[in-house]
């Protein structure tokens, strides 16, 4: 049987990753979210098992340990980590599976799973960008910062991936995504 398609889709805080990536699955029921493990701590709405796996760090660490996760990281001070049996079984059994994770991840997962599609959404301009962070306003002024200066440096790396997708308006951004994803599961390579 074909094996699904893994979608990596990251980029900078406040790119709109998030946005993209909650359009795309209600547009496409039939592609599976990963739903990563985490250390941070809930935000307001948020609900385990649905945005995120909450786990302590010591459980984390356990998982580490085990050799559950198909990467992680640290990302500002907490652990993030893919669960590697739950995406395997899926794409193994032909579904299309979608992560949304931080770049270091991103990059992580390229190396031993080169046939996923790697897809950066990048902000329309830094201004905006900026903008965005702010507008959350779920932050500290210091996680702020740390988040601002991050995604300067993050901007860099989108020549590491396969596709760049500039989140200028929500809608367009997705179709943008389903195009790449549609000509990705028709590559001779693939077939
Ligand atoms: P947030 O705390 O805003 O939900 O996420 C912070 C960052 O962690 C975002 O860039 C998000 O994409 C990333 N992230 C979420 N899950 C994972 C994961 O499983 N692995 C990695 N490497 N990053 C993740």
């Amino acid at each position: 049987m074909e094996k699904g398609l893994l979608i990596v889709v990251s980029g900078p805080s406040g790119a709109g990753k998030g946005t993209i990536c909650k359009e795309l699955l209600n547009r496409n029921k039939e592609i599976t979210l990963s739903v990563s493990a985490t250390t941070r701590k809930p935000r307001v709405g948020e609900k385990d098992g649905v945005n995120y796996h909450f786990i302590d760090e010591k459980t984390f660490e356990k998982m580490i340990e085990n050799d559950e996760f198909l990467e992680y990281a640290k990302v500002y001070s907490n652990y993030y980590g893919t669960p590697k049996k739950f995406v395997l079984e899926k794409l193994n059994k032909g579904e299309d599976v979608l992560l949304e994770i931080d770049i270091q991840g991103a990059l992580n997962v390229k190396k031993i799973y080169p046939d996923g599609v790697f897809i950066f959404i990048l902000p329309p301009s830094m201004e905006e960008l900026k903008k965005r962070i702010e507008k959350r306003g779920t932050e500290t002024e210091e996680s702020l910062q740390e988040r601002f200066g991050s995604a300067y440096k993050e901007v860099e790396y989108v020549k590491q991936y396969d596709y760049a997708v500039v989140n200028d308006e929500v809608d367009s951004a997705v179709n943008k995504v389903e195009s790449i994803i549609i000509a990705e599961k028709a590559r001779v390579d693939r077939q």
